[in-house]
């Protein structure tokens, strides 16, 4: 069944609770990257023009002090959404009380609050972590602020707070819609529904460290694509599985075992590196050169090779869907970059496929390369992306009801 999303809804005069993941970056009071608050935008917009009053609701970074409350005040992001709404928005400075009501009852339809960070409710009280926990009182309380409960919230799906979980369960109780806001439906359209059910050939491309961190993925991935194309840190498991000379690459030996399965498991779907860009040490100036699938004693791997840059266009080429998480290489350093440069491009060049980035390095991968228009979708998520690549079921967006 598929879940009620905000365009199903008529706001004209309801308060509307949306969450958001407004978790930037901040320091000083300075935001250092606002696309999450652009994110949000959508979802934002159709409630005020569409007669809605928006209460939004959002965590930021993590809260164990009253320090960090000064460091972690959701007002700057209020400001921010206000420059980018070209329209006023009110800060609460509180989440739960009078001055939270009383500025609800005064809103007008249009209008926007922005509630204080929801792990304010972490510390100074009797149950303890009230909003990380998902005290279900909380929950119940935010939901009696509003009519409707909007999760937009992608970022935090696979976590069960009171802010997207407990909110969403007690509004149903009370009889209320909970929805899935512009962004999460996207989210669960590409990730759960293209993934789940893919045009082929589907391809799914994996890097980063650890092989560690991503064997659920492998393991769901499997069974549903045409090809697996490992490149990055953990690759180098891999080729130790097979025998391969892997030098001082990254490698986690208790997990060959498992590279071994898997590797059996996939049939031939999983594409490993046939070249390296191999260097004396972890560092962008250290001396490199390209070998071959093994890689000698005193050298790591920090990239894919050539050949293997062409041996995966080759097989996107044909590609209909295709899934990436994580970079090729060490792609913060220069030196080490082109690997996962290179798979972003051929990702970007596609032009009847689907294709999803889902999250983490690879985003910021096709940030730095200028892609990110042509890719269908580049998930905001990256734990949740991760798990729900793994085929897990996300429990903020269980908790959204169905149409
Ligand atoms: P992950 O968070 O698992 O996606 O891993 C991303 C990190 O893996 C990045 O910081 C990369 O620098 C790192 N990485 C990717 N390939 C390698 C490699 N061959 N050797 C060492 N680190 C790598």
């Amino acid at each position: 069944m598929a879940k009620l999303t905000i365009s199903d809804l008529d706001v004209k005069d309801k308060k509307v609770l949306v969450r958001v993941d407004f978790n930037v970056p901040i320091k000083d009071g300075v935001i250092g990257d606002d696309n999450r608050i652009v994110a949000a935008l959508p979802t934002i917009k159709y409630i005020i023009e569409n007669g809605g009053k928006a209460i939004l609701l959002s965590h930021l970074g993590r809260i164990k002090s009253d320090d960090d409350k000064k460091e972690l005040s959701l007002k700057p992001v209020a400001a921010r959404l206000s420059e980018l709404l070209d329209r006023p928005v009110t800060f609460v400075p509180e989440n739960e009380g009078k001055s939270v009501e009383s500025a609800i009852d005064e809103m007008h339809d249009g209008d926007i609050i922005v509630l204080e960070n929801t792990r304010f409710q972490d510390i100074d009280n009797d149950f303890g972590k009230r909003e990380s926990k998902n005290d279900p009182t909380l929950g119940e309380y935010w939901a009696s602020l509003g009519d409707i409960y909007v999760n937009d919230a992608f970022g935090t799906a696979h976590r069960s707070h009171a802010s997207n979980v407990g909110i969403a369960e007690a509004m149903k109780k009370a009889g209320k819609p909970a929805a899935a806001g512009y962004l999460m439906e996207k989210e669960i359209k590409f990730l759960g529904d293209a993934v789940a059910n893919p045009e082929h050939p589907f391809v799914t491309i994996l890097g980063g460290a650890k092989v560690s961190d991503k064997i659920d993925v492998i393991n769901n991935l499997i069974p549903k694509s045409d090809h697996i194309l490992i490149g990055g840190g953990m690759a180098y498991t891999f080729l130790a599985a097979q025998g391969h000379d892997i030098g001082k690459s990254l490698f986690e030996p208790d997990k060959v075992e498992l590279a071994k399965q898997l590797l059996k498991d996939a049939d031939g779907k999983i594409v490993l590196p046939v070249d390296n860009l191999a260097a004396t040490e972890f560092s962008n100036d250290a001396s490199r050169e390209v070998v071959g699938d093994d890689i000698p004693d005193n050298m790591m791997g920090l990239d894919i090779g050539p050949k293997t840059v062409e041996k995966f266009k080759e097989i996107l080429k044909s590609a209909k869907t295709v899934v990436w998480n994580g970079p090729m290489g060490a792609f913060e350093m220069p030196n080490f970059a082109k690997g996962t440069l290179e798979v972003g491009k051929s990702l970007a060049d596609l032009e009847n496929a689907t294709t999803i980035i889902g999250g983490g390095d690879s985003t910021a991968a096709a940030k730095q390369l200028g892609i990110a228009p042509k890719i269908s979708h580049i998930s905001t998520g990256g734990g949740a992306s991760l798990q729900y690549l793994e085929g897990k079921d996300l429990p903020g967006i269980v908790c959204i009801s169905e149409k």
